[in-house]
């Protein structure tokens, strides 16, 4: 895809700081991390998020994401990761290619992933529960 920062990554046309790399799969360090050890897991093909990417396609990439978590674990003396990834603008997408980032977490660490919890209303609970199941089929 022209004009794809990721793809241009992929292609060799622009660097990056690889961490493992097979047909299908490309990981590499987030050059803005937030945590030292920030990895970004991405397909080689051109898939704009989780929207568009086909199952088979998906599965090689998680398959790679939790191989990264596991080696910030073991390499960087992580005590656990996070897993990020974000659908469309409105839900924070920046690069609009397939990236899950990968994020190693330590005790005290200061990152924050928290949103505002409101307890939830019964009601709201079940139409939400319809219209989601009802999408589903
Ligand atoms: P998102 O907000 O989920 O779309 O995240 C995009 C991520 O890509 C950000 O964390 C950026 O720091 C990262 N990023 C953008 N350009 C590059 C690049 N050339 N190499 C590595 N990471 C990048
Ligand atoms: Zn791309």
């Amino acid at each position: 895809m022209k004009d794809c920062i990721f793809c241009k990554i992929v292609a060799g046309e622009m660097p990056s700081t690889k961490l493992f790399e097979n047909d299908h799969v490309l990981a590499f360090l987030d050059i803005y991390p937030g945590a030292q050890g920030h990895s970004l897991v991405i397909p080689k093909k051109h898939y704009v998020n989780l929207i568009d990417v086909p199952e088979k396609e998906l599965q090689e990439v998680i398959k790679i994401v939790k191989k990264i978590g596991v080696a910030q674990v073991n390499g960087l003396g992580a005590h656990g990761f996070n897993v990020h990834q974000s659908n469309n603008k409105e839900a924070g997408q920046v690069v609009f290619h397939l990236h899950f980032h990968v994020l190693p977490r330590k005790e005290n660490d200061g990152l924050g992933f928290r949103w505002n919890p409101q307890k939830a209303n019964p009601e709201e609970l079940k139409i939400t529960q319809e219209k989601i199941i009802k999408a589903l089929k």
